[in-house]
């Protein structure tokens, strides 16, 4: 694949690193009486992106699950560039649904007009196909045993896998049966025994381990098992990163599994990502992440009917239609599906499936008077027999000129894990680059990392985390816009304006 070079006395190719002054162009905006005054302001910053891309582990918390076996499978499968028959022909593996992978973004002008490129030619990303897996699972079954049981794949990829994925095992994992639903219970049969401090210890030595085994430079841990239902947040228990390490210590049953992982991998400096929606990130795992630099990066991947709403909702408000009600039924019959039929786990994924809308509705005060909002329900019911294909089903009413109504209603019918595969691979890769990215502005001396609550991945997430008191993005293409200008600012290149003024003079 073609590298991409820039020409420019602000950018520096090194060996190690790629260094870039890039201006940076804000408005600052301040209220004075009847008046809103506007003040553009520049700023320069330097950005230094490390060049030498990692040996890269990934290990997966739930692999044995649907996603945590597809997306395995997915690499494995484009890593020997197999293909498969199906009865529309033949299919070779490909990465279709992953921002990093399948995604073009405008470089600039060429001779003949706009010059798309792959989004991950920007930067030295790490290859999909490079990265390693591992990971735990309460279910001991091998992933080749697992991926047959996930029914995703088709008959004749799952053949050519089989011998390749039934030699993975997941490790043993926390099983504490209040946070998932009791329907989980028969497959619990991979525990990791001991106090909640000697699980972390453990789950630190199994990072190790893969690391060490596989002589990688790096591991990211991500979340992809159960929702959990939310743990509760008191002082003392869990709001401060002393308080939480005390608990641990003490053996708190409030401790969520998902939380004891986050622990783990922070303090062996991993970066730990969540793609389910329960508050694993409490106060106190975010304070710790941000103690020790660490990133953490959720919640929920945002995969189907939540990625259409962020984009449907974007475009109705910012044409000046007024969404009033917004109502969105699912069914799915996998396993996730039957885990969310337990009232306390579904309240977890309801809580991040309904705010996703809420920076959109709060951008137009013409629309909406302050706190106004429109009516959003979200409905989920487990189908045994719709199986990984996920149906979605929405409706949007809005308010149209002069007294008018507009009804969309959206049918959506897919396999989750092949949505939320590509997003877990997008997921890691971004995390990583973002690791190797410092920036400073000119005058300072020092480079800073990002904040340790990642909200660049955003994108990719239902319910973003964001930095503490600073504003959650939900908006798909402000989401996305801002990993391609953070790639571009990398490489010293200013945002693309689509103004086109190039074609506009007369
Ligand atoms: P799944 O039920 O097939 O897989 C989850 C796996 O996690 C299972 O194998 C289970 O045994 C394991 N598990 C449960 N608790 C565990 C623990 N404490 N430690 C280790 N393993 C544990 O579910 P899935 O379809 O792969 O989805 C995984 C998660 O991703 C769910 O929480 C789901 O809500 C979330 N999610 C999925 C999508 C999508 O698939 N499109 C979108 C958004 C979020």
């Amino acid at each position: 694949m073609a590298e991409i070079k820039v020409e420019s006395p602000n950018v520096k190719y090194t060996e190690d690193y790629i260094e870039a002054r890039y201006a940076y162009q804000t408005t600052k905006v301040r209220v004075e009486g009847k008046n809103i005054i506007a003040t553009p302001k520049e700023e320069t910053y330097v950005f230094r992106t490390d060049r030498r891309v990692p040996k890269l582990g990934v290990m997966l918390v739930g692999w044995g699950g649907n996603n945590g076996t597809t997306v395995t499978a997915a690499v494995l499968a484009n890593k020997m560039g197999m293909s498969w028959n199906t009865k529309e022909g033949v299919h070779t593996a490909d990465y279709l649904g992953s921002i990093t992978q399948a995604s073009t973004v405008s470089l600039g002008l060429g001779p003949c007009g706009e010059m798309f490129v792959p989004m991950k030619t920007l930067l030295p990303l790490v290859d999909a196909n490079d990265i390693e897996f591992d990971g735990w699972d309460i279910s001991g079954m091998n992933l080749g045993d697992a991926m047959k049981r996930a029914k995703v794949l088709d008959y004749n990829l799952q053949m050519q896998l089989y011998p390749y994925m039934s030699k993975l095992k997941p490790r043993p994992s926390v099983y504490i049966p209040d946070f998932i639903a009791a329907n989980q219970r028969s497959r619990a049969d991979n525990l990791l025994s001991g106090s909640l401090e000697e699980i972390v210890h453990q789950i630190r030595a199994d990072i190790q381990d893969f690391k060490a085994k596989k002589n990688l430079d790096k591991v990211i841990v991500l979340w992809t098992a159960n929702t959990e239902r939310f743990a509760d947040v008191r002082d003392g228990l869990n709001d401060t990163a002393e308080n939480l390490l005390n608990s641990i210590k003490r053996g708190e049953s409030e401790i969520s599994p998902s939380t004891l992982f986050a622990v783990a991998s922070i303090l062996e400096g991993v970066t730990y990502i969540n793609g389910s929606p329960q508050n694993t990130f409490v106060p106190g795992v975010i304070e710790l992440a941000e103690k020790k630099r660490v990133y953490i990066g959720g919640d929920d991947f945002k995969s189907g009917q939540t990625k259409l709403k962020s984009v449907l909702v974007d475009f109705l408000v910012s044409a000046g239609i007024k969404p009033v009600s917004i109502v969105s039924f699912n069914h799915l019959g996998n396993n996730d599906g039957e885990n969310l039929s337990a009232p306390e786990t579904f309240r977890s994924k309801e809580i991040s499936k309904t705010n996703v809308v809420d920076d959109m509705v709060n951008s137009n005060s013409i629309l909406y008077k302050p706190g106004e909002k429109p009516d959003h329900v979200v409905v989920i019911k487990y189908v045994p027999y719709v199986g990984d294909s996920k149906r979605a089903m929405d409706e949007y009413i809005s308010e149209i000129m002069m007294g008018g109504r507009n009804t969309i209603a959206i049918h959506n019918t897919c396999e989750d894990s092949l949505l939320a595969s590509p997003l877990i691979l997008d997921l890691a890769i971004i995390a990583e680059i973002c690791e190797r990215i410092e920036f400073r502005l000119e005058t300072e001396s020092e480079f800073h990392r990002f904040n340790a609550a990642l909200s660049i991945l955003s994108f990719l997430c239902k319910a973003p985390l964001a930095p503490r008191g600073t504003p959650v993005i939900n908006a798909f293409f402000k989401q996305r816009a801002c990993i391609e200008n953070i790639f571009r600012a990398c490489i010293g290149l200013s945002p693309i304006n689509n103004m086109a003024l190039e074609y506009k003079h007369e």
